[in-house]
């Protein structure tokens, strides 16, 4: 908190001191072409949530100056941004985001200043939303949930790395060996995944937020949502009836809920169908009810949840 007004007040000072030399036509105001810093030295890099502010943080490491739009324990998918958080989305030297995740972040990027880094452009976004009980997929909606699937946000960390090398090109070799250490990290993560999953009684995953379609195709599993597109999105009457003889006629045995909102549909299906309910956490923002302080620990809990909730071995 204390860092972000203080950057945001030093960048106030570098705005009025831009203006006052406008007449000077003075480069370097915002962002222009390579690395125009803050006055700590630092890039100021702007994340839409915080899967990617996670990622830029051990990407940039102490060369740069990461915020985060949505604030902890709020709601993703839908974030409206203030006029205050626009204009410091618009002064931010980099910008990272997930074009088709927050319509509101889709809009303020189309005037920020500075580079521009869309996390969909090396995520391979290739799943629909919407596999529910019938197996119809409803067509057109793009299933933004990437992170949770470790190789695919190995993928985007490399690819962000080449973006703030190119930015920033005095610090290049840093940004490529934060990025191969993340990598490392993620394959790391990847492997006990794939070890630990490889031999599970129940192969179906029922979610209350359909979040987690890419981890599923990753680790042989198949994701069952109850609520669609969104986690604040209703389930009708039907949705939740459908879900529930999914449930019994599977001996699916655990319903998992998330963290950020409220696990009342996924208790109500799970005592219908004699099932049990557990936290699987689609790592959209941490609050202090999160199971770790980081997008790693926060995996590994998941995985632990996992391996008692389908249960493996
Ligand atoms: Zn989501």
């Amino acid at each position: 908190m204390v860092m972000i007004r203080t950057r945001q007040s030093t960048r106030r000072l570098r705005v009025m001191a831009c203006l006052a030399a406008a007449v000077l036509l003075v480069a370097g105001c915002g962002s222009g072409d390579g690395g125009s810093k803050g006055d700590d030295g630092r890039l100021s890099v702007d994340a839409s949530f915080y899967p990617l502010q996670w990622m830029a943080q051990q990407v940039g490491g102490l060369h740069v100056s990461v915020s985060n739009l949505t604030k902890p324990g709020a709601e993703p998918h839908d974030l409206e941004l203030s006029p205050k958080a626009v204009a410091q989305l618009n002064d931010a030297d980099v910008v990272v985001y997930l074009s088709g995740f927050q319509p509101a972040v889709d809009d303020a990027v189309k005037t920020a200043a500075g580079t521009v880094f869309d996390a969909k452009a090396s995520a391979k976004l290739d799943r629909t939303f919407g596999n529910d009980t019938t197996g119809e997929a409803k067509p057109g909606a793009t299933d933004p949930h990437f992170w949770l699937d470790p190789a695919k946000l190995a993928v985007v960390a490399r690819s962000f790395a080449a973006t703030l090398a190119e930015r920033d090109p005095a610090n290049a070799k840093d940004y490529r060996a934060h990025a191969a250490r993340l990598v490392a990290e993620l394959d790391g993560l990847d492997r006990a995944y794939d070890s630990a999953l490889s031999d599970c009684s129940a192969k179906d995953l029922v979610t209350s937020h359909e979040a987690f379609g890419y981890l599923a195709n990753r680790y042989g599993m198949e994701q069952v949502g109850i609520a669609g597109l969104t986690p604040g999105q209703e389930p009708s009457g039907a949705d939740l009836a459908n879900v529930t003889t999914f449930v019994k006629r599977h001996n699916v045995r655990t319903i998992y809920f998330e963290t950020l909102v409220s696990p009342a549909v996924a208790k109500t299906v799970a005592a219908e169908a004699g099932a049990r309910t557990a936290v699987l956490d689609p790592i959209e923002g941490l609050t202090d009810r999160s199971e770790g302080s980081d997008y790693l620990e926060v995996m590994r809990a998941n995985l632990k949840n996992l391996q008692l909730g389908q249960p493996c071995p």
